[in-house]
């Protein structure tokens, strides 16, 4: 470990907190507690933590809510769930709270230590993933996903949010072919409605215009006719 990673126990028994945080900093981690839902929210923005154990009945704020508030303002920490029982498991994969992994009471400390470790590695690896996107692609492209920046051939390029979104979209599947409903449902984000497919077709337009070194050939963003678009530049 380079540095030490720093995980958040949110439980309000004191005595399950106690022996987990013994575990935890045994292996390593910087441990941070809280033991209500409100508490565990405040620590999780403040603290920055690697990944957040999360009980489900918590005091002022169940656990369900303190993980669906943190994904609303794009916290992407980590979220293994501590839950008492079976079903508590089912809504932590039914619900759309986006928790990372779940663990049911009572657990051993040597499987939970087993979790927390392989959710932080996979944390890590999608990091270094989205880095190694950031190199140049056929066509001069350059994609930062860190602050939203494209450039071609080094130079940034001004896009629109949307284009933005398609872009990306599509160059993180590359070779996947799109339909246009599918494009409107996945980065439009609402159903297809009647002829606002085209939509789709001008803003692949406007998008080739802009990254493509001849819009007329594109290189980047591909039409595979009668079926969709697809990112080809890879
Ligand atoms: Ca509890």
């Amino acid at each position: 470990m380079d540095e030490k990673k720093t995980v958040l126990i949110v439980e309000d028994e004191k005595s399950i907190v106690d022996i987990v945080r013994f575990n935890l900093e045994k292996e390593g981690y910087a441990v941070l507690t809280a033991y209500d839902g409100e508490a565990g929210l405040a620590a999780a923005r403040a603290g920055r933590p690697d990944l957040i154990l999360l009980d489900v009945m918590l005091p002022k704020m169940i656990g369900f809510d303190v993980c669906r508030i943190l994904r609303e303002e794009g916290d992407n920490v980590p979220v293994i769930i501590l839950t008492a029982r079976e079903e508590e498991a089912d809504k932590v994969l039914g619900l759309e709270i986006g928790a990372d992994d779940y663990i049911t009471k009572p657990f051993s400390m040597r499987e939970l230590m087993a979790r927390v470790k392989a959710n932080i590695r996979r944390t890590a690896m999608g990091q270094a993933h989205e880095e190694s996107a950031a190199a140049p692609r056929a066509g001069g492209l350059t994609i930062h996903a860190e602050n939203y920046q494209v450039c071609k051939h080094g130079k940034p390029v001004d896009l629109t949010q949307r284009e933005y979104d398609l872009l990306t979209f599509l160059a993180a599947h590359p070779g996947k072919v799109y339909s246009r409903i599918d494009l409107m449902e996945q980065v439009w984000n609402y159903d297809y409605v009647g002829d606002d497919v085209r939509t789709v077709d001008v803003t692949v337009r406007r998008l080739r215009e802009k990254i493509e070194d001849d819009p007329a050939n594109p290189a980047l963003i591909l039409t595979r006719r009668g079926v969709g678009y697809y990112f080809g530049g890879e």
